[in-house]
């Protein structure tokens, strides 16, 4: 009972230790997941300033070739006329611009440059630098690119879908004599972008399209050029990236890392870059995604760039080893708590408990049978007070020793402890002295508790000591204010079973209250 206190406030420590641990916790997995995503952000920032890098310079570049090559008489000349010739004539003029290009086509493809595609303002195809032999389609329906250029008559740039390849392309109008004759695209596929950047940092790229736009654009016997992707059925992955033995054996990790790290739909359908962190294989991997848009600000592609990583490895240390140390220093510091408040504990008990017996000592009796006394004043109740003592005690001494002597006192204590209520209270009153305080117990069942202590005393083995008995005074009082007086009571009907012959109990005359001579109730008797 005297320990409850105690485990109570131990329960409201380890519950506030559980709360504390939980919310470092939380904060620490938090500040670990903004890591990872400032980190993800950052290789998302990076790889789209790579692509926006090596697109700018493919467009200087671009300019360059078309007003070094195609921006000349001769062949907005040759374009004009061809578009307003038969079909014999333009075969002629095809070839013709086939053969004075051919060479500076073949030398611009070394330059990651794909394709070079002339278009009637109709949008039909002319032709096509790296397809000679496919022409007079009309390309308006698919390629928004060319249709804005031929109708608006100005440059346009960007990514698209084509018949026969994808790429980003600069489209550039053709005027001869202030008249719009068609246009000229160059394009570079990204592939080629793949290649640089493969070049440059120790990554592995690919290329995926909305299966849509690849089916609802390209020429049938082109579809082989993509395969499905396995992050999402609505991409195909352009299999020019995937050319090499090693890329197959990266798209297989990638494989592996979309199927630990899940779904990721919501991040295609929203559109933006997003990066997925994982490990296979005992190692930890990055994978970026920057969407591509078209022409028009749809994104209908995703350049995919895979990464095994280092960085990563260390913010998670990072983080594990601060979850450690906090937790590690919230365990100290409770432990520390705990051990404080252990000590002031201790101090309290101290206070008020008999170091022998551990039993209420006689000043904590005293402070709490004040308070029962008012109480039983407040209420018109009885309140009954055992006193024993033990019979002869000084002989148990003097035969076994004080330490015997010790172990029968706490014994006993144990005994009567055993045969009282929770509500009486059960102190040490002096050397082989107790008290018991019963509130709202008249004298007759306090007489009865008395008897019932007397007779477990009486019945056990003590030890080397064998028997012992104890002598008891009861008092019962009411309306009595003077807590000593009452006790006196009891005292004194102690005093008359000692000098009865022990081993027995008095119950304390009626009257024999100093302050009041009616408080004490009931008749007095002896057993
Ligand atoms: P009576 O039946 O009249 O009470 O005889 P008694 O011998 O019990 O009474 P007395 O007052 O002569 O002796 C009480 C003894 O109790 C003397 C004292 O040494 C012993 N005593 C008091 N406190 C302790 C204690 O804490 N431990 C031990 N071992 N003995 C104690
Ligand atoms: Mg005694
Ligand atoms: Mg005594």
């Amino acid at each position: 009972m005297l320990n409850y206190n105690l485990r109570k406030k131990f329960i409201v420590l380890f519950a506030g230790l559980l709360v504390v641990v939980a919310i470092s916790n939380y904060y620490l997995f938090l500040g670990y997941s903004n890591q990872k995503y400032t980190y993800i952000s950052n290789q998302n920032n990076q790889l789209e300033s790579q692509i926006n890098a090596l697109l700018l310079s493919r467009e200087q570049f671009s300019n360059y070739v078309f007003k070094s090559l195609i921006d000349n008489d001769y062949i907005k000349e040759l374009m004009s006329e061809a578009y307003s010739s038969d079909e014999a004539t333009r075969d002629r003029l095809r070839k013709e611009l086939y053969g004075y290009l051919q060479k500076d086509y073949v030398f611009s493809t070394e330059y990651d440059f794909r394709q070079l595609h002339f278009h009637f303002p109709d949008t039909t195809s002319f032709l096509r630098m790296h397809e000679p032999e496919k022409y007079g389609d009309n390309l308006g329906e698919v390629r928004e690119s060319i249709r804005i250029v031929n109708e608006e008559k100005r440059y346009v740039k960007g990514f698209e879908e084509g018949k026969i390849y994808n790429g980003y392309r600069f489209i550039y109008p053709l005027s001869y004599n202030g008249q719009h004759v068609g246009s000229v695209e160059v394009s570079i596929s990204f592939d080629a972008l793949a290649s640089v950047l493969s070049e440059l940092y120790d990554r592995d790229y690919f290329f995926a399209v909305k299966k849509d736009v690849v089916t609802n654009t390209l020429f049938k016997e082109e579809l082989e050029n993509y395969t499905e992707s396995f992050f999402s059925e609505d991409y195909l992955f352009d299999l020019g990236l995937l050319e090499s033995e090693s890329k197959v054996l990266a798209l297989k990790t990638v494989e592996m890392i979309m199927d630990e790290s899940g779904d990721i739909s919501y991040e295609l359908e929203q559109g933006e870059k997003f990066g997925v962190l994982s490990e296979y294989g005992g190692q930890d991997y990055i994978l970026n995604f920057l969407p591509i848009e078209n022409i028009s600000g749809k994104v209908v592609a995703y350049f995919i760039s895979l990464s095994g990583d280092t960085d990563l490895f260390h913010i998670k240390t990072e983080y594990i080893q601060r979850t450690v140390h906090i937790n590690v220093i919230i365990l100290l510091l409770f432990f520390v708590f705990v051990m404080h408040i252990r000590n002031i504990s201790q101090l309290e008990t101290i206070s008020y408990v008999d170091n022998l017996t551990k039993i209420y000592n006689r000043h904590k009796f005293l402070e709490l049978a004040e308070s029962e006394l008012s109480r039983s004043i407040r209420y018109g109740s009885d309140l009954s007070f055992i006193l024993f003592d033990l019979d002869h005690f000084k002989k148990v001494n003097d035969t076994y020793g004080h330490n015997e002597g010790d172990l029968v006192l706490r014994k006993v204590a144990k005994i009567v402890s055993a045969n009282l209520r929770k509500t009486d209270i059960f102190a040490r009153w002096g050397g082989e002295e107790f008290i018991v305080l019963l509130p709202e117990t008249s004298l007759e069942n306090a007489y009865t508790t008395a008897e019932k202590i007397r007779q477990a005393v009486e019945c056990q083995q003590f030890g080397k000591v064998k028997k012992l008995t104890i002598s008891l005074g009861v008092s019962t009082v009411y309306n009595c204010k003077n807590l000593l007086a009452s006790i006196d009571l009891a005292d004194k009907a102690l005093y008359e079973s000692k000098q009865n012959g022990r081993n027995r109990t008095t119950v304390a005359s009626p009257g024999k209250c100093l302050e009041c001579s009616e408080c004490s109730k009931d008749e007095g008797s002896e057993s």
